[in-house]
């Protein structure tokens, strides 16, 4: 085990009822029976459009712990709100002036939170005792039309267990959460494969607090000046983080990851040398790489895709493939950090604790 704060995953007995969902055929009983749970306060996993999310009733401090106690949670860390309806936003916020107006007109519904103001309506325990409060509205239909279903707005952070990385398919979400949550809505994998951007508006300039698929280069176009909070860059500024989610411990799986930079045919002949090393010992190895690379590695390779659109869809589903295979040590290429590549580098540098192999 790594260092740092690791999760209680003490075990949670909960009948779990889990349905599967068709996105193009939305059966709305079962989105009327799983508004209903969320409405009276359980607690219900649903996809969308960046991860699956563990949802609750954002009004109800009871039902906002439920997912604290579900994810092995830390208490300061605050959940994101998603609300089916732009004008819901007004309901739980102090004010909405002009640049989150027009992100929200741009980007909305889709993957972009914004820090608000809160109003006294969002209880303490969901926003992590803070004054601001995240909120997204997402694209995903079946998202929507749960989230409209409750008639509340829902508290919604990653599913996964905390410290893990985020589930993107169906097939993620079972093995840990059957029996934490009452509810399971399965669905189809998560366009994005990533978390949301978080956007901080209350500062001289607007400040991304965690990247994600609306890229930098997107909101300088609405925005102009946009920087990206400075304490992500390394681990001992990531304790300062703005998002205090991104302080702690994330996306590891038990695996050790190495990030391998550098020019590609040099960084694939030292993987090469290290996978020889690693095999003397007895030690499982695997690469993470873009697809042109992945006949070119002595080992078990999980070909990420072509593009980096396509690397952040399948980087989470790799990294908890590594566990299911029993994986010590995987070797990632490293991406160039621009559009995209900025969120896909920060989830590895999370998951690699920070470890590059420069070439
Ligand atoms: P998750 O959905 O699991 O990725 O967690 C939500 C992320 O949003 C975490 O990194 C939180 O720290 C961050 N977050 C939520 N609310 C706020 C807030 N009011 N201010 C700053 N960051 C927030
Ligand atoms: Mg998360």
């Amino acid at each position: 085990m790594k260092g740092g704060w690791q999760p209680t995953k003490t075990a949670i007995f909960m009948k779990t009822i889990i349905k599967t969902i068709n996105p193009e055929n939305i059966d709305m009983d079962i989105i009327e029976e799983f508004g209903k749970m969320l409405a009276d306060g359980k607690t219900v996993i649903f996809p969308t459009e960046t991860v699956y999310g563990l949802g609750a009733n954002a009004l109800d401090e009871n039902a906002a712990s439920k997912i604290y106690e579900a994810k092995g949670r830390p208490s300061d860390n605050p959940l994101l709100v998603h609300v089916s309806d732009i004008d819901d936003v007004e309901t739980l916020v102090e004010e909405v002036d002009e640049k989150a107006r027009l992100l929200m007109e741009k980007f909305w519904p889709g993957p972009l939170t914004i820090l608000f103001n809160k109003k006294d309506v969002i209880p303490s325990r969901t926003s992590g005792g803070l004054s601001t409060v995240a909120i997204r509205m997402p694209s995903d239909e079946v998202a929507r039309k749960l989230i409209r279903a409750s008639k509340v707005p829902i508290a919604a952070p990653s599913a996964n267990i905390s410290g893990k990385p985020s589930p993107t398919k169906a097939e993620h979400i079972i093995k840990d959460m059957d029996g934490r949550v009452d509810g399971i809505l399965l669905g189809k994998d998560c366009d994005f494969g990533v978390e949301s951007t978080i956007i901080d508006l209350s500062g001289e300039y607007p400040m991304v607090l965690r990247p994600g698929c609306i890229t930098l280069e997107m909101l300088r176009e609405v925005l102009g000046k946009v920087e990206i909070d400075p304490s992500l860059s390394s681990m001992a500024d990531n304790i300062k983080a703005k998002a205090p989610g991104m302080k702690y411990k994330h996306y590891s799986p038990n695996a050790e990851v190495y990030i391998v930079s550098g020019e590609n045919d040099k960084r694939i002949k030292k993987i090469n040398e290290l996978i020889k090393v690693n095999s003397e010992k007895g030690l499982k190895t695997a690469v993470l790489c873009m697809k042109m690379n992945s006949s070119k590695y002595n080992c078990m390779t999980f070909d990420l895709g072509n593009s980096y659109e396509e690397v952040a869809h399948n980087l989470f589903g790799a990294l908890i493939k590594l566990d299911e295979l029993g994986i010590d040590i995987a070797y990632a290429e490293s991406f160039e950090e621009k559009g995209v590549g900025v969120a896909i580098m920060n989830r590895l540098k999370k998951s690699a604790a920070y470890r590059i192999i420069e070439t």
